[in-house]
């Protein structure tokens, strides 16, 4: 929409906005860096979803917002491409068929879903029937995650593995579904735990299956690193494997272990590590297999990386998923011909991979704070304070002296004494020797000279800029004022430093020419934005475009599917943001209909979380109105109209209505 507007509004195009394309934007914002083909910038400059990740259909993401908005759905709204998240599926599975296939692989591969990833019903069950014909199943990690992963096993074949610690309550159930005849394997993360499920498992008179956790020597690497390893928290060591072999054959009453498993930790980062560690593993299996124990399954965990950011950055991932898949089948197969031993069922547990593609974050800038904002102010007042005045003089040098036409070292030595007035000024200030209004034009003047002496120093030198560069850079950055928050949102980012890919969705023909930072609703000096996925080599800005009145600048957060709004938490009561699902159809208009809308939180369900009740509180409300009517203060009518504008709020989004239309900023 824009890109018409402006083409219709404007005179010739200045020559350094013509030559800005969508292709340059697609390069700035390294789209191809983490898309793996899924999101694309269109013609229109338009983010645009390839549900199906090829270009035989693309969904404009502004029409989705339009029909969004149509519908009246707020920002911010978490938009999933359930079609993305069965491209997943499919691209996963058919990589082990390829790899099996060409290793003359003996056996079969089935992925587990690890639900803690999302748990989302409509997630799991997306996941669950895309993955059907490949006999995928679900991994559960916890009390809750195995209650409602029980219900959705429709074969009995379909594999449930349970990982992490297990109570006996646990335990018994998980054996009550053995007996129903689901293939359920509770994976052993302590010896304890095994002398539990055999006791119980006699008890009910039955056998059991059962896999372990094996510690291994090697272990992951990176910002996940502690989940293998022999350091890790989790897992069984081999002398304690030795201890279940020997119980297992002492007892001779044919409870099984099926499975052996090891996890390197999220976003394995380099193919030897995982090749190593599956061979681990392997020769382990040989040796059971040689001790007479029929394990069937060999489990490689999760792990499977997903780039966020360009290949070649910190914590990227430098491997393909058929490269994933090539290094276990061929591990595994190696070990087991060279032990004569047969190829076992390979099982992984992919979480990441599965789902961080398929949703997008969409939020909207409601303003834009640009520091040196006044540029067209009035000439200084002649009675103005001595060092307005000596501040004045260093401006006008700076702005009347041509770039290039000074040295560094004197830009340098202005800047210098901008900060020394700057400073003097706030003392001064603090003492009542300065008035608000002139401690206000000093300011104005230090921003305005900040980002001249920057344009300066850029104009000079831009191969060896001196480290004022960066500072002034730091210091000039817009804030933008984005409707979220980072705690319920992205919470990785503020956790652990995960950049998320971040992009406008719309103008992307038109130069960002605003350096800015997103920063949320919180009253939290952590809730920003402090790193983003861009061709700039400071990454602690993001180029983004001005905001013009009465336009919405919808920004997209991508790759939001894997972890985040699982773990959001309730960080100034805001909640789980509006959700809506989308599928991609050729046959409708835009090639897109929108099948589920999940209401966000409502103010009366954060505060449940805390114990604030509507009753409670609108009782206490409605004594102390009461008290200023019965004093005279109000008048009863409106006390009453004070009270039902307070109920109202109860059943309102806890985000912001963006009713209020991006302020022009001055150009
Ligand atoms: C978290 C976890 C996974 C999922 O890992 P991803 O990196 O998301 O693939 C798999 N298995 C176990 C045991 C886990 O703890």
């Amino acid at each position: 929409m824009s890109a018409s507007r402006s083409s219709l509004e404007q005179k010739p195009a200045p020559v350094e906005a013509a030559a800005w394309t969508v292709a340059d934007a697609a390069d700035y914002y390294r789209v191809d860096a983490w898309s793996d083909d899924f999101f694309v910038v269109n013609e229109s400059g338009h983010m645009a979803v390839q549900p199906f990740g090829e270009p035989s259909l693309a969904i404009d993401m502004l029409d989705v917002l339009a029909e969004l908005r149509e519908r009246g759905i707020r920002f911010p709204c978490l938009v999933r491409f359930q079609d993305v998240l069965r491209a997943r599926v499919r691209r996963l599975n058919e990589a082990f068929i390829d790899a099996i296939a060409e290793a003359g692989y003996d056996s079969v591969y089935h992925t587990v879903y690890p639900i803690k990833v999302n748990q989302l019903h409509e997630v799991v069950e997306e996941v669950l029937d895309a993955g059907k014909p490949y006999g995928l199943g679900l991994e559960c990690g916890s009390r809750a995650e195995l209650v409602a992963t029980l219900a959705h096993l429709e074969s009995d074949e379909t594999l449930l593995l349970c990982n992490g610690v297990k109570d006996r309550a646990m335990i018994a159930l998980i054996l009550s579904s053995q007996r129903i005849g689901k293939n359920v394997i509770p994976i052993m993360e302590k010896y304890g735990e095994f002398e539990e499920l055999i006791r119980l498992a006699e008890e009910a008179e039955q056998q059991t299956q059962f896999g372990v956790r094996i510690r291994l020597r090697t272990s992951g690497a990176g910002k996940w690193a502690d989940s293998g390893g022999y350091q890790s928290k989790f897992g069984i060591s081999l002398p304690e494997l030795m201890r279940v072999v020997d119980a297992l054959k002492a007892s001779d009453s044919g409870h099984r272990l099926a499975l052996l498993h090891f996890h390197l930790g999220s976003q394995i980062s380099e193919i030897p590590q995982l090749r190593q560690a599956a061979r681990e593993l392997a020769h382990i299996y040989a040796e059971l297999i040689g001790l007479g124990l029929p394990v069937r399954y060999i489990d490689v965990g999760g792990g499977l990386g997903v780039n966020y950011t360009d290949a070649s950055e910190e914590g990227g991932i430098r491997y393909s998923l058929m490269e994933y898949a090539n290094a276990v089948v061929y591990a595994i197969k190696d070990v087991c011909d060279e032990r004569g031993v047969p190829h076992p069922v390979l099982v992984s547990e992919s979480g990441r991979a599965i789902t961080a593609h398929h949703s997008v974050l969409v939020v909207e800038a409601l303003d834009a704070y640009r520091k040196n904002s006044a540029e067209h102010a009035p000439p200084l007042a002649k009675d103005a304070h001595r060092i307005a005045h000596n501040l004045d003089e260093i401006l006008s040098w700076l702005t009347a002296t041509e770039a290039g036409a000074t040295t560094v070292d004197k830009v340098i030595e202005a800047y210098h004494d901008v900060v020394d007035i700057q400073d003097e000024a706030a003392t001064m200030f603090s003492m009542g020797y300065l008035s608000l209004e002139q401690n206000a034009t000093i300011e104005r003047m230090y921003w305005s000279s900040c980002a001249a002496v920057l344009a300066h120093l850029r104009a000079l030198d831009p191969e060896h800029a001196p480290p004022e560069v960066q500072q002034l850079e730091e210091l000039l950055v817009d804030q933008y004022l984005v409707d979220f928050s980072i705690f319920q949102s992205v919470l990785d980012h503020w956790a652990i430093q995960q950049p998320f890919p971040i992009v406008p969705l719309d103008r992307l023909d038109e130069r960002p020419t605003r350096r800015g930072m997103l920063v949320d609703l919180t009253c939290d000096s952590d809730g920003k934005i402090s790193q983003y996925v861009s061709a700039d080599e400071d990454k602690k800005f993001l180029h983004l475009h001005t905001l013009n009145r009465g336009e919405a600048y919808p920004i997209g957060f991508f790759l939001m599917g894997a972890y985040q709004d699982i773990m959001g938490d309730a960080h100034n009561l805001f909640g789980r943001v509006n959700e809506v699902h989308v599928y991609g159809d050729a046959e409708e208009e835009g090639n897109f209909w929108i099948e589920k809308v999940i209401p966000g939180a409502k103010v009366q369900d954060m505060l449940a979380q805390v114990q604030y009740f509507p009753n409670d509180l609108q009782r206490r409300m409605q004594e102390q109105v009461k008290q200023k009517i019965d004093a005279g203060d109000i008048r009863p009518k409106r006390g009453m109209e004070i009270l039902d504008q307070y109920r109202a709020a109860f059943a309102e989004e806890t985000y912001l209505l963006n009713t209020r239309a991006p302020r022009r900023e001055e150009e």
